[in-house]
């Protein structure tokens, strides 16, 4: 039996690990494009760009791991073509690889902005280790950088430039920042909590294209004509899944490669995980696309399980987690469709947790330096509580979900 994993990121790398975990003594390939062995991205917008780690601790796991587990890593090849009826496929360094369970994991790329100027030296994206050693070389104390987008990505971003000592503008088109991804409370904490480190916040702004002098960024002009004077941009304006290789092997895709809950596609031979997958929630009875790292870990640990025999069904509620400044933000759950919300703690404080409510029920949580309240959110969506013990802090938490049902 021969697996092949295409893609090295968090998902392929998860998968590779969880096959041999899982007791599969088969034999494992991992196809990677990118030219180092499983990394993890959340890093490369925080402690890679502020050069607080080295490449080893972006690094899933060391070489050696994949040595020893004997999960054969290709570097720097990528997959151009699936042949479901042989059971092959085609790589970019001229070989042929065969085999009988094929796992897809590969992920996302930054959706672009395509538009005058935007081949100017200094614009750039932030998807991949080579992504950020460019941008680090641009990351200069005293350089105005203007960020394109205020999603997590930019933020972090914005959190690390400032601190450099950068002058930093960030330009969401929309009335909020993270208004794609949360409350209109929580984007209005951000945004001041951003604006009291110096970061200049400009929302209801478009970006729509890059003025340059002799090739290199000068300005970022806005709908309207604003002009933003900046000598570097990035821009983080969301992700586009990577599906084609599937789609041209006849998989069905629909924002995302389709699977069903044991991550199969419609090729039984076929597996897919993580960012690029289409899937069902169970828990929250519809169809998914996810762009966070738990997701790809436990979609691929669900996979790995499966691909050795098993019967596993993907069903957690989504979370996810972002870092700026000093502060970890966790949530867990979508509070869209909430009508309630109750919050323990004072956000003033910098350290508090919002639960979203429908009805007593709680849907989500949001949890700001807060891991114990986040532990306890994480088991306590789609259960009824008494709403008045979880807005008090001084009744303890094991004694809100004792009771919740
Ligand atoms: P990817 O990480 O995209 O990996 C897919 C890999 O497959 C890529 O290397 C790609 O080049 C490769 N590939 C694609 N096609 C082929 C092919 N044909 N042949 C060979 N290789 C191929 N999530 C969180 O939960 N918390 C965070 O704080 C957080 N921070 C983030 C910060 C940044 C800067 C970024 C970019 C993402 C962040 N995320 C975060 C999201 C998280 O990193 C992704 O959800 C996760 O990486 C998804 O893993 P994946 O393996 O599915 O896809």
């Amino acid at each position: 039996m021969t697996v092949v994993i295409v893609g090295g990121g968090h998902a392929g790398g998860q998968s590779a690990a969880s096959l041999r975990q899982e007791g599969y003594e088969g034999e494992v390939i991992l196809v990677a494009d990118e030219p180092h062995i499983p990394y993890q991205r959340p890093p490369l917008s925080k402690q890679y760009l502020s050069g607080e780690y080295g490449l080893e601790r972006v690094y899933l796991r060391p070489a050696r791991f994949y040595e020893d587990k004997e999960i054969a890593v290709h570097k720097g090849v990528r997959v151009l073509e699936i042949d479901p009826n042989a059971r092959t496929l085609e790589c970019s360094n001229g070989e042929t690889l065969a085999y009988d369970k094929l796992l897809l994991a590969t992920g996302s790329r930054p959706r672009k902005l395509v538009t005058a100027g935007d081949d100017l030296s200094g614009v750039h994206y932030l998807r991949t280790i080579a992504d950020v050693d460019a941008i680090r070389d641009d990351l200069q104390p005293r350089r105005r950088i203007a960020i394109v987008g205020g999603g997590y990505i930019g933020l972090e971003v914005a959190a690390v430039a400032v601190e450099m000592g950068l002058a930093v503008t960030v330009l969401e088109m929309e009335d909020r920042i993270l208004g794609r991804v949360t409350t209109p409370e929580m984007s209005a904490f951000y945004h001041d909590l951003h604006t009291a480190k110096g970061v200049v916040i400009r929302t209801g702004l478009r970006a729509e294209s890059f003025a340059g002098v002799d090739g290199r960024l000068k300005q970022v002009v806005c709908a309207g004509g604003d002009i933003v004077e900046a000598d570097l941009a990035v821009v983080g304006i969301g992700i586009v899944p990577n599906v084609e290789l599937a789609a041209a092997a006849g998989l069905d895709c629909d924002n995302g490669i389709v699977v069903d809950g044991t991550t199969r596609t419609k090729d039984p031979h076929i597996h897919a995980v993580g960012d690029c997958t289409n899937h069902p929630n169970p828990v929250l009875g519809r169809r998914l696309r996810l762009e966070s790292v738990p997701n790809a870990m436990e979609q691929s640990r669900v996979a790995a399980a499966n691909l050795a025999g098993g019967d596993k069904v993907y069903a957690t509620v989504p979370w996810f987690w972002s870092d700026q400044y000093d502060l970890k933000l966790q949530m867990v759950g979508f509070s869209a469709g909430a009508d309630g919300q109750v919050t323990r703690g004072d956000p003033s404080s910098q350290q508090f947790a919002t639960f979203h409510l429908s009805g007593d029920t709680v849907i989500a949580a949001d949890a700001v330096n807060s891991a114990r309240e986040f532990m306890a959110a994480r088991q306590l969506v789609g259960k009824k509580v008494d709403v008045g013990s979880l807005g008090d802090p001084g009744v303890d938490l094991r004694v809100v979900l004792q009771a919740a049902s």
